[in-house]
């Protein structure tokens, strides 16, 4: 692929290796079972990819966003709820690594880089839904703690990863109310409730479940950055990571429609004419509308991760609508491949009824799509996202 330095490049060729060898094997056991890929995540750890988003300087491997589009895209191909939880573990690592104390570079982000330890991202919550920015629960001080009381919802690896980033909004003296802090809560902690496991129409394997928070005392050094500082976290490191993550995911997606239709149109035949699909015009037409959708897309999806990896100030648009973009693109393929796929794909829990229904994860995570298009007109026009 054009435009990747050698060692992405080489780490993408990694992680094709593993793929093939160990997620894709297990893809659709995932689907079925609705079973939290860890022999995905251990693979990935072995190798030091859960160290994608950790600075060079604690033993990871230093990438940005583009790094996180392509490395998504090959795991999403194959298996997107694999995709989805190391996507949102590299989300949550370059929440810590935005402003790590030297406490939470030694505790957490080596252990990260070494592969000991998964992380996840817990904002979103019923009461405020798609405006995940926008969180109840509570944080107040209690001596040398916090002190957490809340529900989170749809939390990715719930009840796997080592620890979860959690959104809060002050209630007492921590802060002036309405200051929204981070902060990361390990997994063994006292008062951590989880709910019902998760049962998704898709993204099966991906362990989304709500976390009630019934005061979970947490060490004052797990705050991230200052109090009051997790809309500056949202908007410059959740959200351009985030978006990436599920960009790349979604392409992965694009390109396993695109790929299950190609392979059942050059081998489809007909036994009254000995023609194959791919010998009709209109589907040969359809066929290059797909590709052009998928190419079109990650196009966008590059250009943002470059833009916003140089930090350059016009990222914003670019970031914002990639995500909306392979959102469609994905959901207009996987629907393509289901028609052109005839009665083969409409089996229940074929491959491209697994498709289907993960990229139509797509459209509600947020950000979701409405909203990106929003904010990204609102940019356009000059005016405040919110
Ligand atoms: C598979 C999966 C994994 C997830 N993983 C995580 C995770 O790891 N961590 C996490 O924090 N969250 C996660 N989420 C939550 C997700 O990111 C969304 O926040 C959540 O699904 C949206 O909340 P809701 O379901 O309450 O939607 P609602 O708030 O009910 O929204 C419904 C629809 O209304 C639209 N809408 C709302 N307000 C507006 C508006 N002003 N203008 C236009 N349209 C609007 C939305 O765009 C959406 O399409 C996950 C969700 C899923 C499905």
């Amino acid at each position: 692929m054009s435009g990747l330095t050698p060692k992405l490049n080489a780490l993408k060729a990694t992680v094709e290796r593993l793929v093939e060898s160990t997620i894709e094997p297990l893809a659709e056991e995932v689907d079925r079972e609705g079973r939290w890929p860890s022999h995905s995540m251990q693979a990935l750890a072995a190798s030091g990819l859960t160290g994608l988003q950790v600075p060079l300087e604690q033993g990871g491997l230093g990438q940005g966003l583009l790094g996180l589009s392509v490395i998504t895209e090959v795991i999403g191909k194959a298996c997107p709820s694999s995709a989805l939880c190391f996507g949102m573990h590299c989300v949550g690592t370059a929440v810590i690594a935005a402003k790590a104390t030297e406490h939470q570079r030694n505790r957490y982000l080596r252990a990260i880089a070494e592969g000991q330890h998964i992380t996840s991202l817990a904002l979103s919550e019923s009461g405020s839904g798609a405006h995940f920015y926008l969180p109840e629960t509570t944080i107040r001080t209690e001596g040398q703690a916090f002190v957490l009381d809340g529900t989170k919802q749809f939390v990715t690896s719930g009840g796997h990863a080592d620890s979860y980033v959690i959104s809060t909004v002050a209630n007492d003296i921590a802060g002036e109310a309405g200051d929204f802090s981070c902060v990361i809560v390990d997994r063994d902690t006292p008062g951590l409730e989880w709910q019902a496991p998760w049962d998704g129409f898709g993204m099966r394997g991906n362990s989304s479940r709500s976390l009630r928070l019934n005061g979970v005392r947490v060490p004052t050094n797990n705050l991230l950055g200052e109090p009051g500082d997790q809309v500056w976290y949202v908007f410059e490191v959740v959200a351009p990571y985030f978006l990436m993550a599920m960009a790349g995911t979604f392409l992965g997606i694009a390109q396993a429609a695109l790929d299950a239709t190609g392979q059942h149109l050059r081998t489809r035949r007909y036994s009254h004419s000995g023609e194959s699909l791919r010998h009709i015009e209109s589907i040969q037409l359809r066929y290059a509308q797909m590709w052009t959708a998928l190419e079109k897309s990650r196009a966008l999806v590059r250009e943002a991760a470059r833009l916003g990896d140089l930090g350059e100030a016009q990222a914003l648009p670019f970031l914002l609508s990639c995500k909306a973009d392979a959102a469609e693109t994905a959901v207009f393929l996987a629907n393509e491949a289901m028609t052109l796929g005839g009665g083969m794909a409409y089996r229940e829990n074929s491959r491209v009824a697994q498709i289907l229904r993960d990229a139509r994860a797509s459209h509600v995570m947020s950000p979701t799509t409405d909203l990106l298009k929003l904010w990204a007109g609102r940019n356009l026009l000059g005016l405040p996202l919110l």
